[in-house]
């Protein structure tokens, strides 16, 4: 079939190597210059900057996106394991700092070390149980296409053992149940706000991606993310996918008008691209609205709710960090009102928890030498939240820089910046201004979440984020091979 996959971001891009893989003939059409959508680059004054996703976890998965494409990742990409994972300071009150080892014979030295054996051993039950967690949830309740909610307890035996897990209990519980060290369960549980979600309100399934960081392990890729973008698109374009870049996607075209099934799309200069079937990229809701506007939003996107957004300081500075940083630094603040204001109110964090990552820590060409590249994110309300953007930006941009300065970075002799709050984000085309996009409450994660095909609109399937199963980097790859096998069933039915 010849099929047309609209934007190549992570989504886009596994759905085109899956797809490729399959014997489909595919162009991707992307608005922008380059592949990757979020997961961009900036390039200013010698410093490369990622713009999106700093955390690569789950590799497998990735490595899985370049097999469907018949390549060999090694060929398109160089990982390095990240160790320390994280480095963790904390405020006074619960004191300190540590970090998250690469891997699990190290973390259970470190932890030995600064909490005692009892947590140590306890680190590897945790883990084991993580493990056993991952092993139910991957398979059965995130890499599969659902047909509908129902089909949540079909078969019913993995539910069961779900509830056997304690996949239903409560994720802060969960984790202090196993470890009495504050700073361990903060380590171990902050991981639900990738999905939107509250450690104390969010059901213990939603460890699963604490499993992906601390089980898994975090690496980084020669050149930095955006390097996974690239080399994506060179594998599909070397399993025959074709490229356009630079070209605006305005609407899909259907046989009948506007309610026939999907026959192309046409682009903002009026060109129409035949496909048998079209796969969408943009953020869901946004793609529904502007490419498929006689179509109305599914009720469960019209009642989302979103995950948090947030600030991010892009930074080249000349000079070095202090010693002892990493290239993940998470300084935590109040942990418990972080989540109560963000999630609970839609309001800033009264004492923000913040990620400092120093990508050129682990790759030095990302920066001229004896220069820095700060990637300072601190999660905020999306747009429906409190603050208004256009008073705050300056005064959460300054509360920003002056945190990261106040931990030792240098921010005085800055080269090239760039701030961007969730009004940035909206205008990048993302929702409510949240690149987390919607959150992963449980009415909107696996089954409850917005369905990748919609039989109003046959020959048209969705990918990304917005779509099933969900947000992050792995989880999106997942994306585009359900995408695809999403395009095979329409092949199926018209044969
Ligand atoms: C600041 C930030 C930090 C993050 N940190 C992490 C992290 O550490 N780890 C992690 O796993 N995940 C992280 N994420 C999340 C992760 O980056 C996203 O879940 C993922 O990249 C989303 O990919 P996507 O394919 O769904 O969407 P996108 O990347 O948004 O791709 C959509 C593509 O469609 C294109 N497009 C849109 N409209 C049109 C049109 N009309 N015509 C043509 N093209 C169009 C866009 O240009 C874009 O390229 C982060 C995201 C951000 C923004």
């Amino acid at each position: 079939m010849q099929v047309a996959v609209v934007g190549a971001g992570l989504g886009g891009l596994s759905a085109a190597c899956h797809l490729a893989g399959a014997g489909h003939e595919v162009v991707v059409l992307e608005r922008q210059d380059v592949p990757g959508g979020r997961c961009g680059l900036w390039e200013s004054e010698g410093f490369r900057i990622d713009t999106g996703p700093s955390v690569l976890t789950m590799t497998g998965i990735l490595a899985e996106v370049f097999a469907a494409a018949g390549a060999d990742m090694a060929d398109h990409l160089t990982l390095q394991p990240v160790d320390p994972m994280y480095r963790a300071t904390f405020p006074e009150s619960v004191g300190g700092e540590m970090r998250v080892r690469h891997g699990r014979p190290a973390m259970t030295e470190e932890i030995r070390r600064e909490c005692g054996t009892k947590e140590a051993e306890a680190f590897g039950r945790f883990c084991d149980w993580l493990t056993r967690l991952e092993r139910r949830v991957l398979p059965d309740f995130i890499d599969r296409n659902f047909e509908s909610p129902l089909s949540i307890a079909k078969p019913l035996w993995p539910a069961l053992d779900l509830v056997r897990l304690g996949g239903f209990r409560n994720l802060a519980k969960v984790v202090q149940s196993y470890f009495d060290d504050p700073r361990l369960v903060q380590l171990f549980s902050f991981q639900s706000l990738y999905a939107g979600l509250s450690p104390f309100d969010a059901l213990a399934v939603y460890s699963v991606i604490t499993y992906m960081d601390t089980v898994e392990g975090v690496f980084a890729p020669q050149g930095g993310m955006h390097a996974i973008s690239r080399g994506l698109a060179a594998a599909a374009g070397k399993a025959g996918v074709s490229f356009r870049y630079g070209v605006e996607v305005d609407r899909v075209v259907r046989r009948a008008g506007t309610s026939g099934p999907a026959i192309g799309v046409r682009l903002a200069d009026g060109e129409l691209v035949r496909a048998d079937a079209v796969v969408l990229n943009p953020d869901l809701p946004v793609a529904y609205r502007t490419l498929l506007p006689e179509v109305t939003l599914p009720i469960r996107v019209r009642k989302a709710e979103y995950s948090p957004s947030c600030a991010l300081w892009l930074a080249g500075v000349r000079g070095a960090p202090p010693a002892g940083v990493a290239h993940h630094n998470i300084h935590f603040g109040d942990y418990d009102s972080a989540f109560k204001a963000l999630i609970g109110d839609g309001n800033l964090q009264p004492d923000p928890s913040i990620l400092v990552s120093l990508q050129n820590h682990t790759d030095p060409t990302l920066a001229p030498e004896g220069c820095t590249t700060i990637y300072a994110l601190e999660p905020t309300p999306h747009l429906g939240g409190r603050p208004d953007w256009t008073f705050e930006r300056d005064r959460v941009k300054e509360r920003l820089v002056g945190q990261v300065r106040s931990h030792g970075y240098p921010v005085d002799d800055v080269v090239v910046e760039r701030f961007l709050d969730p009004m940035d984000w909206e205008r990048l085309g993302m929702e409510n201004g949240a690149p987390f996009s919607m959150s992963h409450r449980f009415m909107q994660t696996g089954p409850f979440r917005a369905r990748n095909v919609d039989k109003r609109v046959p020959g048209v399937v969705f990918v990304g984020s917005g779509t099933q199963p969900g947000v992050g980097v792995p989880i999106v790859l997942l994306s585009g091979r359900l995408a695809a096998e999403r395009v095979d069933e329409l092949r199926e039915v018209r044969a």
